[in-house]
This record gives structure tokens, sequence and C-alpha cells, in this order.
């Protein structure tokens, strides 16, 4: 579930946003440690598709284990560490600009597109540090995940959990669930905190 505080703060962040023309809506907010296991496994077993930085398929049966799990982390967070599970991060667009039977997918593109005025708006808001304690977490030149402009991290309650995270935690969970590739991820646990994880968190 998201937390109150952050619901609380995205309230305030629409009525602000509705006077510019944009209604603001969470396209993704909570999901739970199980739903993104799931999602990994399904990835990792062949299920659902795994993409490369371009967003083209990936043949996954020509991947080692290693090159597999570096490939879907790019798109998709290692069980416990996806700040959706933390109810302080939430993937946003702007329901004014979707066109009559649109589906947002949530990429770069729309960004720059459909959603480019929203995004304009929300630059400028983060800039002069006018967006509610919201700060965008996916940007380029940061970490290995593939930016994303619409992933919006509450900070106040966000900085919170950072502050508690440790690596034994995470391996512990990770032990206790049903995990594809988990030898593969515990071998490599600090280089997917390095790199997927602290990078984002607040300095
Ligand atoms: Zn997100």
């Amino acid at each position: 579930m998201l937390k109150s505080k952050t619901l609380n703060a995205f309230e305030i962040f629409c009525e602000e946003a509705k006077q510019y023309g944009f209604e603001p809506k969470i396209e993704s907010g909570y999901r739970s440690f199980d739903r993104q296991l799931l999602i990994w496994n399904e990835k990792v077993s062949g299920k659902r598709k795994v993409l490369d930085e371009k967003g083209s398929v990936v043949n996954i049966s020509e991947l080692s284990d290693w090159e597999l799990m570096k490939t879907i982390l790019l798109w998709s967070a290692l069980p416990g560490t996806s700040r959706h599970e933390w109810g302080t991060d939430i993937d946003v667009i702007d329901t004014a600009a979707v066109p009559e039977g649109y589906e947002a997918e949530l990429t770069p593109e729309e960004s720059f597109g459909v959603f480019g005025a929203f995004h304009k708006w929300l630059d400028e808001r983060i800039e002069c540090g006018k967006s509610f304690d919201f700060r965008r977490v996916f940007l380029p030149g940061i970490g290995r995940v593939q930016q994303e402009p619409w992933h919006l991290s509450y900070v106040p309650e966000a900085g919170k959990i950072e502050r508690n995270f440790t690596a034994e935690n995470l391996a512990e969970r990770l032990r206790a669930a049903d995990i594809l590739l988990l030898p593969e991820i515990l071998a490599n646990l600090d280089w997917i905190l390095e790199n997927h994880v602290f990078c984002y968190f607040e300095k």
C-alpha cells in the first residue's frame, strides 16, 4: 500500500498541477515483494519478455546467467530492491493529455511526446524546489536502471527507508524466497546494490 504521507503529498501536488491544466494520475504505485518476485521469475524463465537497453526483445537462451541477470535488471528491479515496494514511489502520467483510447506505456518517448508538457512543467518545479518533496530518481548518467522520468519518489518517507536498507536484510529475504538465479544474485549482490540501488539514494 502507498504510505498515507505519500498520498497526501500527491494530492497537494495534483491540486497545484490542476491549476496548470494537468491531471496527474498514479499509473503504478505500490508493488509487493511477491509481485516483483513473480515478474522476476517470469523473465528468467522466459514467460515474460526481456528487453535490452533499446527496448528490443532479447533471445535469453543465448545469455549466460550473469548476462541474463544484468539484462533483466535494466528494466526490472530485483525483488526487495524495488522502490515501489516502499510505498513512497509512484509512476505518474498526465490524464489530461491522454487521447481517447490511448493506453499509457511509460516509455521515454511518451515523456517527450504525449506527456511532454507535463514533464517540462515538472522539470521546472523540481529545479526550483517546488515539487512538494517529490523528486525524480532514475535519471540519465546515474546507475544502470534505464531512465524513468515518470518515476517520482517522495523524499521524506523514502529517505527513512534508504537509511535502514542493508545488504544483509536483503540477502536474507532473497534466500527465503523462491527466486530464480539466486546463486548468481548472491554472488553479485554488492555489484547489484552499487549499480541499481545505492546510487539512487539521496546523498
Ligand atoms: Zn517506477
